[in-house]
């Protein structure tokens, strides 16, 4: 995401839950129990569930932006963790109309974002099982810690569709957690004239009665957070890069035109050079006119633009295919894994055209004042609360710390750490503690005050 908002003074509290009891059962159901409301992340303690992994979502709805009535049928595939009596989607709003278990009625209650599903029977451990939910309505617009907006948001001739950290859930049922990947499918019903950009390769399009259906298909592991189906207004160009994976660009025609986007292959190409090969079955870029949001994002495979980016933002988003949508953090306040290394992601394209390098970028950064504590704190490994999770040392102290990493362990080791984070690490989930261990393996050298230092501490470093 390329946010860089300041932060928001004064403190929104984690919402801290209680965890209910179980009640004592009957013998006969003891062996069955609810999954948990949420993963405990300590950010968004209620997002995503317990209990089962999401495999796959097939996504069927209709949309139409005169109305913005949304109406859709959800199919989510997943295999139970545990023997389970009682479930949890994350959805918000809408009206259900349809919601079945393996074929059966199920019964269900909602509760803020939560969809409690009860079954017929119960779902045991290893099983693989359907849920079908069939809903409609207006989606929502999600309003962050940090007072920035996502979800479904519409803009002028569609919707501008982004979900991260927890605005999936106001499209579709999901396990809305970055832990849970799956593959997604998506057939999208609009107006004629009205083009559907959603993640992965595009299946087919196929006009008939003023309407167009849009089928798209992302086939690699996919966090709920990173979907899109991004609508409205577009001119789509497909080109196929060197490597033979499709592109897929789409522009707000009524953008100004720039030379921009053709440095996608180039950027693509560089990255796929330094951190392995690119990880997805589709790359492209979708550029909409959405200044509500006033912020881009990674959504896999198709970053969304608000606005047309500058190369550096380009870069970044691209960069996140590597960093954040194939190698994903396990818990939120871990950010930095994903905008330290698109920051530092831009500097080092930056360098590689022969224009500022990384180190001047990190010397231009580094000669702000200890005094200007807003720059410093909080710091990279440690945002502290949810309104930080976004904040400017998240990217720029990120980005530093990787710096500071290259210099002190050099470039052939740095190089080699930066790769195997990417290709070992694919499609996975990870954590700080994780990226310590391979910089020790890989350099030889003791890191821990290194890392202290530029992770934890709230002051500005001074010695490494
Ligand atoms: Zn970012």
């Amino acid at each position: 995401m390329y946010r860089l908002r300041c932060g928001v003074a004064g403190t929104l509290g984690v919402l801290l839950l209680a965890v209910l009891a179980v009640p004592a059962q009957a013998a006969a159901a003891a062996e069955f129990s609810p999954g948990s409301a949420g993963l405990g992340d300590p950010f968004f303690p209620l997002a995503g569930n317990g209990g089962y992994d999401v495999g796959h979502y097939s996504l069927v709805f209709s949309y139409d932006p005169a109305t913005r009535l949304f109406d859709g049928t959800a199919t989510v595939t997943a295999t139970a963790t545990q023997n389970l009596s009682r479930f949890d989607l994350d959805l918000r709003g809408f009206d259900i109309d349809r919601l079945t278990v393996n074929g059966a009625a199920a019964a269900f209650t909602r509760d803020g974002q939560e969809l409690v599903i009860t079954p017929s029977a119960g779902l045991p451990a290893g099983a693989v099982f359907t849920v079908v939910l069939g809903y409609s309505g207006i989606p929502s617009v999600v309003i962050d810690p940090d007072e920035s907006i996502e979800g479904w948001v519409p803009t002028d001739d569609g919707a501008f569709v982004v979900g991260e950290p927890q605005g999936s859930p106001a499209w579709f049922p999901a396990n809305d957690n970055p832990r849970d990947k799956a593959t997604f499918d998506f057939t999208a019903t609009v107006p004629v004239g009205i083009t559907v950009m959603a993640n992965g390769v595009l299946e087919s399009q196929t006009t008939a009665g003023g309407r167009t259906t849009f089928v798209w298909r992302a086939s690699s592991p996919m966090a709920p957070y990173l979907a899109t189906a991004t609508l409205g207004r577009f001119d789509l160009t497909q080109y196929t890069l060197p490597s033979g994976i499709p592109a897929y660009v789409a522009v707000d025609p009524t953008l100004p035109t720039g030379n921009v986007l053709r440095k996608l292959p180039d950027i693509v190409e560089f990255y796929s050079s330094i951190y392995g090969p690119y990880p997805f079955e589709a790359v492209g870029a979708v550029v909409d006119d959405a200044p509500d949001v006033g912020y881009s994002l990674e959504t896999q495979t198709k970053p969304v633009f608000y606005r047309m980016p500058d190369e550096a933002t380009l870069a970044h988003e691209l960069s996140h295919q590597w960093y954040g949508d194939s190698v994903t953090l396990t818990e939120w306040p871990q950010m930095w894994l994903h905008e330290g290394f698109a920051t530092w992601s831009e500097w080092i394209w930056s360098e590689h055209l022969g224009h500022k390098s990384a180190h001047q970028w990190f010397n231009t950064l580094y000669n702000t004042p200890a005094q200007n504590t807003a720059f410093w704190t909080p710091p990279p490994g440690d945002p502290g609360s949810p309104p930080y999770l976004f904040n400017g040392t998240i990217y720029y102290r990120g980005a530093m710390t990787l710096q500071a990493l290259r210099e002190k362990i050099g470039d052939g080791a740095f190089f080699q750490i930066l790769r195997r984070w990417a290709v070992e690490n694919r499609y996975g989930n990870v954590t700080t503690p994780q990226f310590v261990a391979l910089a020790e393996q890989v350099s030889g050298r003791q890191l821990d005050h290194f890392f202290d230092v530029w992770l934890y501490q709230p002051d500005k470093p001074t010695s490494w």
